[in-house]
């Protein structure tokens, strides 16, 4: 399953970010995810549970910021909320050649810990990079 592949890979970014160094629990996981990401969000959710037993990361929730898609025509330069399924043809010119600006995010953007800290946010978000099986 598409999704248990990058819940776990969430979990062992979480675990291993610079950010978790110094604390034995983390409770909540926050999460930039795209409209065009391929990832359902309720079933990331359950899997994401799973991953967590037995880890620092156990009984954390996942906090989920939705990106909307975004695309760009190349030739005229329109922008436009592409919606879900995506419209990738510009709505001005109807051209085909277009750049998603926003929508494939599946980033962790911070951690928040059992201590009680604030959400640390990290310095450079980094994209969750999950084995295709
Ligand atoms: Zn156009």
């Amino acid at each position: 399953m598409h999704e248990m592949s990058i819940a776990v890979a969430m979990v062992e970014q979480a675990t291993e970010a610079p950010a978790a160094k110094g604390h034995e629990k983390v409770t909540a996981v926050r999460l930039r995810l795209g409209e065009l990401a391929g990832v359902v969000a309720d079933s990331l959710r359950f899997c994401f549970s799973l991953a967590c037993a037995g880890t620092p990361l156990d009984g954390a929730s996942l906090l989920i910021d939705f990106v909307p898609g975004r695309a760009r025509c190349e030739p005229c330069g329109a922008e436009w909320a592409t919606g879900m399924p995506p419209q990738l043809c510009c709505p001005q010119c109807e051209g085909g050649r277009t750049e998603l600006v926003a929508g494939r995010e599946l980033q962790i953007t911070g951690l928040r810990h059992a201590d009680g800290e604030p959400p640390a946010r990290t310095a450079h978000p980094a994209s969750v990079q999950a084995e295709e099986s």
